[in-house]
């Protein structure tokens, strides 16, 4: 039904960023299944292969895909074809159709979870004394939390670990596109359970797509490198948006961007350089700025004057 091939052919490290990890410029990242400190997994660019030298887990695309999120050999297959935009299935176009209809990302569902939100006292705490979000923004992107697991109504394996705060994706009209899981535990209760889970049949794209709907041509526009920097943008009362990492970014979205005057405050690392020369390139109006030295994203710029003054004027 896949062709394994082709996904065997995929950089190994835009799978895992694809999934939420973060990965080194040592070709390394933190292990999500055991309680990693220092950079454990290891990933090999010729072989396609990653490895971590703690807990001994190693394999490919599909079983990182699979171990990550709790899902089968074929699921895990699906979700590398549905976010790597892989057209598999090219000549054969009565099994695309069967492929979608069988992993749709259960919408419904997830609509129903996110349709009271609520904040328990981990995700109050992480979201309002740990990162000065303003509550409005928090109101408006609708995020909400759970404390306990997830489970998912088709298979009855967990979506989500809890306590997790949920960030939903949407795309420019508002359909829900994915629910991002973030564990709100310590990195000692998380057990080796990832940080980042995402449903089966997510579509990962930009984060607050819906922001576009409300500028016009000319307007100004921040691009930050993920959710949380987003939310500490927004509290500064700024447009933004995120955008997965440079190796991730679809031109079919960053086409909708031309229009606007761009801003950007790459985090103070590799990946961070590389996206905004990304940016740069597709859009050659981005504005730069940096950050002042050893403060490594907006996020912890935005913690830091929230923390030294009391009160920011917006
Ligand atoms: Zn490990």
């Amino acid at each position: 039904m896949y062709d394994l091939e082709e996904i065997k052919k995929i950089e190994i490290e835009d799978v895992a960023r694809k999934l939420g990890m973060k990965v080194d410029k040592g070709h390394t990242a933190l292990c999500p299944f055991h309680a990693d400190i220092v950079p454990s997994l290891h990933f090999n660019k010729d072989k396609q292969h990653w490895k971590c030298y703690a807990c001994s887990k190693k394999g490919d695309q599909i079983t990182l895909v699979k171990e990550y999120l709790g899902i089968s050999f074929n699921a895990a297959c699906e979700w590398i074809v549905t976010n790597e935009g892989i057209d598999c299935c090219e000549q054969k176009p009565e099994k695309t159709q069967r492929r979608s209809s069988t992993c749709e990302m259960d919408c419904d569902y997830l609509e129903w979870i996110l349709e009271k939100p609520r904040l328990n006292e981990k995700a109050t705490r992480f979201l309002f004394e740990e990162r000065h979000i303003d509550p409005k923004v928090v109101e408006c992107l609708g995020l909400t939390s759970i404390d306990n697991p997830l489970p998912c109504r088709r298979d009855g394996c967990n979506f989500y670990d809890a306590p997790s705060l949920l960030i939903p994706y949407r795309d420019i009209d508002g359909r829900l596109m994915s629910v991002q899981g973030r564990w709100l535990g310590s990195r000692e209760e998380a057990e080796g359970r990832p940080r980042f889970r995402y449903p089966p049949g997510s579509k990962l794209g930009m984060y607050n797509m819906q922001v576009l709907r409300q500028l016009k041509d000319g307007d100004e526009l921040w691009i930050a490198e993920g959710p949380s920097d987003c939310w500490a943008m927004l509290s500064a009362g700024h447009a933004a948006i995120a955008v997965p990492s440079a190796t991730l970014l679809m031109e079919r979205e960053v086409e909708l961007l031309r229009g606007f005057q761009i801003h950007m405050v790459p985090d103070n690392d590799a990946p961070g350089r590389q996206l905004f020369a990304k940016i740069k390139e597709l859009l050659p109006q981005t504005v730069l700025h940096e950050l002042p030295e050893g403060v490594k994203d907006f996020g912890e710029m935005w913690k830091g004057m929230n923390e030294s003054q009391g009160l920011v004027q917006k």
